[in-house]
């Protein structure tokens, strides 16, 4: 989640790229206990840690860092043998490391004058992923305990998991990382050194306008769905939710229904990410250069209304369009769009959306006044008429050629 809004550059030398791949596991009963118990273990960490952080910076104004509370590490497992102790080392470093990543997150909204929300707590079963950072340490990937054809990972505490490995793995493990998804259990591998796999050249360059009724509009008038509109498991999620409501507080009736609407929230989050799957593998198969919006330079906190380009201020709105905004998934989309790119040798060029959907794509003429709905674009000056997101996709096509010329003539 924290890197939605800034697709990274993972490229290494050599056309390898780094790359994740989840797997599916499949823990005995008694390894589900202790992968639960694990989890919980580390979201109480990492709650004891914020609390230390908190309290230091509110009654005191005192930071603390990551490098003490790391060092504290050793006290709290010689404290607790029964407890803390069961885990690896440097999976509790990793947690202590990802509220490090909240707090660094929270000085920088407050330096930028933005409305600060302090990390919070993670509630009990809100704690879902342990990550451990180098394979080899704590853990293991493709430990075979004497089945050579099986796939396991062996986990501090847990024992031997078998993975359900469905495609073959590539590169080198770097960090292992296990999700819970409802009552599903993932190994998450970041891998490095993967090489990748370029695609026979297109000759053609697709400008795209970020929207929230489509997920995009290309240069070339076509509308990318929105995944948030996959309807079906949605209306059956809406469904199993107004049923969850009428159920009584701890009933049984109540915990079953729950965990329906667990399991449906899981599958439309599988659907959606599989739809921006395959919208991003389709722009990527059929243009050599794609060319979007920048989402570090637009300011989404004042958007309130319409597309990014088109900013409404229409401050009243801001909270329901700015959820709606993250549901659309942008940051999301870009960043599996640059991943694909990266590793089918494809260009990706983030531009300023300023003034993108306000130019006309014919004469350049830029007034307000060119924009007559939310739609509809008809140029004051020379009379061009055209689908608003069409013409701001093809501004954005524009800016982005002209910056990869400058770059290459430079
Ligand atoms: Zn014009």
């Amino acid at each position: 989640m924290r890197n939605w809004f800034a697709p990274r550059q993972t490229s290494t030398a050599g056309g390898s790229v780094r790359r994740s791949f989840k797997f599916l596991i499949r823990p005995t009963a008694r390894q589900a206990a202790a992968l639960t118990q694990c989890l919980e273990d580390h979201r109480q960490l990492y709650n004891a840690a914020l609390e230390h952080r908190r309290t230091a910076y509110r009654k005191a104004g005192v930071t603390i860092r990551y490098g003490e509370q790391s060092a504290e590490l050793k006290h709290i497992r010689a404290d607790d043998p029964d407890g803390q102790a069961r885990w690896s080392f440097s999976s509790q470093q990793a947690t202590l490391r990802r509220l490090d990543k909240a707090f660094t997150a929270f000085f920088a909204r407050v330096k930028a004058g933005r409305a600060p929300g302090f990390p919070r707590f993670k509630g009990k079963g809100r704690f879902d992923t342990v990550q451990w950072p180098k394979d080899g340490d704590g853990c293991r990937w493709d430990a075979q305990p004497g089945h050579p054809s099986a796939t396991f990972v062996r986990l501090q505490g847990v024992g031997h998991v078998r993975v359900h490995r469905h495609r073959p793995l590539q590169g080198t493990v770097k960090t292992i990382t296990v999700k819970r998804e409802g009552d599903r259990w993932f190994v998450v591998l970041s891998c490095d050194d993967v090489l990748a796999e370029p695609l026979p050249a297109t000759g053609a360059a697709v400008g795209i306008d970020l929207g929230v009724a489509s997920l995009a509009t290309t240069s070339d008038g076509e509308q990318l769905a929105n995944p948030r509109h996959l309807t079906a498991s949605a209306d059956r999620l809406t469904t199993a939710q107004q049923a969850l409501a009428r159920k009584k507080r701890g009933s049984q009736r109540r915990r079953k229904a729950v965990a329906r609407v667990a399991a449906l929230h899981a599958k439309v989050r599988r659907q959606r990410l599989d739809h921006t799957h395959k919208a991003a593998l389709a722009l990527v198969r059929d243009y050599d250069v794609v060319v979007h919006e920048d989402l570090r330079i637009a300011n989404m906190t004042r958007s309130a209304s319409g597309t990014l380009s088109e900013p409404g201020r229409n401050v009243a709105q801001k909270s329901g369009l700015n959820r709606s905004i993250l549901d659309a998934g942008w940051g999301v989309f870009l960043t599996i769009l640059a991943h694909k790119a990266e590793s089918a040798g494809r260009k990706l060029i983030a531009v300023n959306p300023a003034n993108t959907s306000r130019a006309c794509a014919r004469c350049g003429h830029c007034a307000k006044e060119n924009r007559v709905t939310q739609a509809e674009f008809a140029c004051t000056a020379c009379g061009h008429v055209a689908h608003a997101d069409v013409n701001a996709a093809i501004n954005i096509l524009r800016t982005g050629l002209a910056l990869r010329d400058a770059a290459e003539a430079a």
